[in-house]
């Protein structure tokens, strides 16, 4: 999953509207914007195998840091502590831990099965909505939808305007989302850990585009 995760983070806006659209976006993706490290540092693996879903090349053969259900509930405790610490917000830390939380329950919706409980010889979870890119398409869709709308209220709510640099931000979002359902494999392991990196100029993006003006 991509742009539902960055929906996700939308959605807590409404929640907790102090709290930073930019700071929501890092929590939901922040499995995602740790993986490509992983990949760099060799921690964790990929394979590109064409075929393995209808949706996605990449086979995700090991990655329990960054995706096994026991460590992300660790992730989702380590992220709420550090921002109460900074911030003493109980309530969006909780909605942090949550977020953290959030991406591997929508991860659980779309992948085969090959995310695993826990590090070591787990079993592994998927339900394998990537077997039907319509179906993929569809539910991510109306995710991200929801994601806008609740967004576009939330700010409404607390009398700001939704500015072309919130529209920049998802029409971007939503070109990365197209070119990875269309476009062809990624060349190697080391490109896609790259590229992964670039999903911290989101991060910024967003908190950018949702900062007072
Ligand atoms: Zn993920």
């Amino acid at each position: 999953m991509f742009i539902g995760h960055f929906a996700a983070g939308m959605i807590a806006k409404k929640i907790q509207p102090a709290t930073s659209l930019g700071t929501f976006f890092l929590a939901a993706q922040f499995l995602d914007l740790l993986w490509p490290t992983l990949l760099v540092l060799g921690v964790e693996h990929v394979v590109i195998s064409p075929g393995i879903s209808a949706v996605t090349p990449l086979d995700f053969v090991d990655y329990p840091i960054s995706h096994s259900l026991l460590v992300v509930l660790g992730w989702s405790l380590i992220l709420g502590v550090i921002y109460y610490l900074i911030t003493k917000n109980k309530n969006s830390a909780l909605l942090l831990g949550a977020l953290v939380l959030s991406h591997w329950v929508l991860d659980l919706i779309v992948h085969i099965p090959d995310l695993p409980l826990y590090p070591g010889t787990s079993p592994k979870v998927g339900f394998g909505l990537w077997n039907s890119p319509v179906l993929t398409i569809l539910l991510e869709g109306l995710i991200f939808i929801t994601g806008i709308i609740v967004y576009k209220n939330a700010k409404k709510s607390q009398g700001e305007p939704v500015t072309w640099k919130f529209w920049s931000l998802i029409g971007f979002l939503l070109v990365i989302h197209i070119m990875n359902l269309v476009g062809p494999p990624p060349p190697d392991v080391t490109a896609i850990a790259w590229a992964g990196h670039l999903q911290w100029l989101f991060v910024w993006w967003a908190w950018w585009a949702d900062k007072r003006s």
